[in-house]
């Protein structure tokens, strides 16, 4: 195969002055929020860094739930801008339980703040977000939701969940680059960014994000953006609003239960044991025993599975199918590619079976 021509990346024109504007509210519109919608120029890891330092003050009461080193990460983030944070932390690799943070809620009544991650590409889980967000709407907390992984593999309507912040990257489900992110931010979310000592004059601050773009009348964007990003960014939206993000949701979720039905005809045990699965990757467990380093190390490189990050993840795979590998293809490759191996291993994986399972309806 003819490598492509990366030449054509070389001297993009720059990115129309007003075309800011527009994905911001192509992504309100995608994304069912009339809210501000602001850009971090980095991966995503920076807006949520970003997020956690603008929000959190001294003595501020926040219950974080951790369900990923990501949670974990945020939560360093809000104690370091002073916030008391009361961290909820799941069962290893398992979605938290509605009980556990009504419960949370309960035994700490102040709480100002709840964060936590929507869907986890870490573990494969999917965390009950509606359930969680109608606890804290009545109790007036404003919640910050890490959708970065399940915008686009999962519905995710900002305000009829009633999110206050929401955190997205284009390079999971959406297909897009990984060098921008968005923000969008309630105005109940900006009283607490916008008071006098917030943080100013830093990369990490919505604020500055605020003062220098949405109050100028969201014109160019302060700095030097790069211009790539941004148009890859438009191509990825050109992409999905063809054929809607409903079917770029669905494309996700045939993939993910067709993954699912074809790992556990190979032999697997899926995973997780209790609560829902996410659409982005699929997780299984290997049986003990099995050396999870070689087997993963003998896949083809263009097979996308991988260990599974995080506590309680040792026996765990996870076959990606996020993005353009949600896809019949790309399943496929993953499903036969992972029965050579585990037959290799000794198990009698059914890759036959497997494959013929991937049709819809099989
Ligand atoms: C991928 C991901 C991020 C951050 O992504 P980077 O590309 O590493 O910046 C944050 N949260 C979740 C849940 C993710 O899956």
């Amino acid at each position: 195969m003819t490598p492509p021509d990366w030449t054509l990346l070389l001297d993009p024109p720059p990115f129309p002055a007003l075309g800011y504007r527009q994905i911001a509210d192509r992504l309100a519109g995608l994304f069912g929020t009339k809210a501000d919608i602001v850009f971090v120029q980095a991966e995503a890891v920076v807006a949520l860094e970003a997020v956690a330092a603008s929000l959190a003050r001294p003595g501020l009461p926040v219950l974080n739930i951790v369900t990923s080193p990501y949670g974990v990460m945020v939560g360093g983030w809000l104690r370091r801008a002073g916030a008391e944070v009361i961290e909820l932390t799941a069962a290893p690799a398992a979605p938290i339980e509605v009980e556990a943070v009504a419960a949370a809620l309960d035994r700490h009544p102040r709480t100002a703040l709840l964060a936590l991650v929507h869907a986890e590409s870490a573990s494969g889980i999917l965390n009950p977000l509606p359930e969680i967000l109608a606890l804290a709407r009545p109790r007036g907390i404003v919640t910050v939701v890490d959708a970065v992984a399940s915008a686009g593999g999962h519905a995710l309507d900002i305000d009829a969940l009633g999110i206050d912040v929401a955190v997205i990257g284009p390079q999971k489900a959406l297909g897009g680059p990984a060098g921008l992110s968005a923000i969008s931010v309630s105005e109940r979310a900006w009283a607490l960014a916008e008071r006098p000592d917030a943080p100013t004059g830093s990369i990490l601050s919505l604020r500055d994000l605020k003062q220098g773009w949405l109050d100028t009348g969201r014109g160019p964007l302060p700095g030097m953006p790069a211009p790539l990003e941004w148009h890859a960014l438009a191509a990825a939206l050109d992409r999905i609003e063809r054929g809607g993000l409903t079917s770029v949701i669905a494309r996700h979720a045939l993939a993910a239960v067709a993954t699912r039905r074809a790992v556990q005809r190979l032999g697997l045990k899926l995973w997780p044991e209790r609560g829902a699965p996410s659409n982005l990757v699929t997780a299984a467990v290997l049986p003990a025993g099995m050396d999870r380093a070689a087997l993963l190390a003998a896949l083809p490189v263009e097979v996308e599975i991988t260990a599974c990050i995080g506590p309680g993840t040792e026996r765990l795979i996870r076959l990606n199918h996020t993005g353009p590998r949600a896809a019949p293809a790309a399943v496929a490759r993953g499903i036969e590619a992972l029965g050579v191996e585990l037959r290799g291993a000794g198990l009698p994986a059914d890759i036959e079976a497997a494959l013929a399972g991937l049709a819809p309806h099989a």
